[in-house]
């Protein structure tokens, strides 16, 4: 049997792909070599032809499985192209998306679903992957594996690989498909929102992110926040505590439940540093935390501690990045 390796493509910003799904082709591709099988990256909600194909190439994959239209279904446009193809692995990033749709695509095709992945190993003589996931919080963690339903499905965080191109990459070869639909009669997909946060930006591809906690104290509370992230050209995020007071939208949440990001610069304000949502974010290459509280849990896991009111701290450092 062929052991062949699908990846799926999450859209990202311009119609593109995500970065974190282009990031994990890479791993991919060794993993197909060592199989002897194909690594096609596959694109459900579709997008420009030549576009793909010389993007998926340029990042390893062989072959570019491409929706003729966006799948309104995705759970059951792939189980229905996994039933015609027989995929070894299928592989996606942790996102809000991936986390809706794959665990519903995984029971259609009766199969078993890995989530939230910091990574995978091939167990050539087990002959099947081993995922390794963090539990209780990320206090411990487990090897998941899937030893006899295939495809083996799991999703991977954002920021454990990084993207690389193979220079001189020929274009990957495109297969289009329509999309099957879902077969609920009480259902019915009209439209697909994109997940961005409200200020248009994908937290997920965020280079930089100012992230604000309960410590903001109020809605109006975000707006030195936003100045700051506007200064530097970042997203805005937030902790829970921040969302469920309704004082900034579910789509800029970071943590176990929200969104995780890898951003070069992750500023935490206000936010006291739980597990849920150290979680999300503790994959960012530079963490600066701004609290109140000398003793914040926050403060174990940041480069750069400043103790002092976020409120006199920002302004200070906007204005300061204006400056120069
Ligand atoms: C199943 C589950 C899932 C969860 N998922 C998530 C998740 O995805 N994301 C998430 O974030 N949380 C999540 N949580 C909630 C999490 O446990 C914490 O309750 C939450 O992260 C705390 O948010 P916070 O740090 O903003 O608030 P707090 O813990 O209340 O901290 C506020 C901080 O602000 C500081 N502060 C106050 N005023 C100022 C000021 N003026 N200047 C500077 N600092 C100030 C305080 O010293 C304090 O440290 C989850 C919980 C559970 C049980």
């Amino acid at each position: 049997m062929k052991k062949d390796i699908w990846v799926l493509m999450e859209p990202g910003q311009a119609d593109g792909y995500r970065e974190s799904s282009l990031a994990l082709l890479h791993p991919c591709r060794a993993l197909a070599d060592t199989l002897g099988g194909t690594l096609t990256a596959v694109a459900l909600f579709g997008g420009d032809v030549a576009k793909g194909a010389a993007i998926a190439g340029a990042y390893g994959a062989d072959r570019l499985l491409l929706a003729d239209r966006e799948a309104l279904d995705p759970a059951a446009a792939l189980a229905s192209l996994a039933e015609k193809e027989h995929p070894w692995a299928i592989l996606a990033v942790s996102a809000c998306e991936t986390r809706e749709y794959l665990p519903r695509a995984c029971a259609r095709m009766g199969t078993g679903f890995a989530a939230d992945c910091s990574g995978f190993a091939l167990d050539a003589k087990a002959d099947c992957l081993v995922w390794t996931r963090p539990a209780f919080g990320g206090s411990v963690l487990c090897d998941v594996v899937c030893p006899v339903r295939r495809p083996q499905i799991g999703t991977v965080r954002s920021g454990i690989y990084q993207q690389r191109s193979i220079p001189r990459a020929l274009p990957a070869a495109v297969s289009r498909f329509t999309p099957a639909q879902g077969d609920s009669p009480r259902v019915r997909v009209f439209r697909l929102l994109r997940n961005l946060a409200e200020d248009g930006i994908d937290l997920e591809n965020a280079d930089i992110i100012v992230a604000g906690g309960k410590g903001v104290g109020g809605t109006q509370g975000f707006r030195p926040l936003r100045e700051l992230a506007a200064a530097l050209g970042g997203a805005v995020g937030a902790s829970r505590s921040a969302v469920d007071r309704g004082w900034i939208s579910g789509s800029h949440q970071i943590g176990q439940t929200g969104h995780t990001v890898a951003p070069k610069l992750y500023i935490a304000c206000g936010i006291s540093g739980a597990i849920q949502h150290l979680t999300g974010m503790l994959g960012s290459g530079t963490i600066v935390a701004v609290n109140v509280d000398p003793n914040a849990a926050i403060f174990q896991y940041s480069d750069y501690s400043v103790v002092g009111d976020l409120f006199e701290v920002l302004p200070a450092l906007t204005r300061e990045i204006l400056r120069h």
